[in-house]
């Protein structure tokens, strides 16, 4: 492994809601410096979902899972290219499992099936 966070950089399993939060923050930029450590270049998407656009936790909005993380400060979506191409298919399969694997071994959240783009940490029952 060429990148670590490192034990001193970033709280474990905090219990509260702003602990997780900050935990998170202290992983997304490792994450994004993985992925360029990788070849690949990103586009940004979803992080903060707010709520007056897309519902309170629990509540289905325009798209999303009505509990996800990202209504929490938690996720972020991640769109690669490479070469000045967006990653599609087996191409963003293999890219982004890649970086899955390296984000396990950091404490983040387990993959979503079908959302291969999304990483997060887990909070209760939502990731
Ligand atoms: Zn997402």
């Amino acid at each position: 492994m060429a990148m670590s966070l490192g034990d001193s950089q970033v709280p474990r399993a905090p219990t509260s809601l702003g602990g997780s939060q900050e935990r998170f923050a202290r992983m997304v930029p490792r994450l994004i410096d993985y992925v360029h450590y990788l070849g690949y270049e990103i586009r940004l998407g979803d992080l903060f979902r707010d709520p007056r656009s897309h519902g309170a936790l629990d509540v289905q909005g325009v798209y999303g899972h009505p509990r996800s993380c990202h209504k929490l400060k938690m996720a972020i979506d991640l769109n690669l290219t490479a070469n000045g191409v967006y990653l599609e298919g087996q191409a963003a399969e293999i890219a982004h499992n890649k970086i899955h694997d390296w984000w396990d071994t950091v404490g983040g959240a387990k993959r979503i099936i079908g959302d291969l783009n999304h990483y997060s940490v887990q909070y209760q029952d939502m990731r």
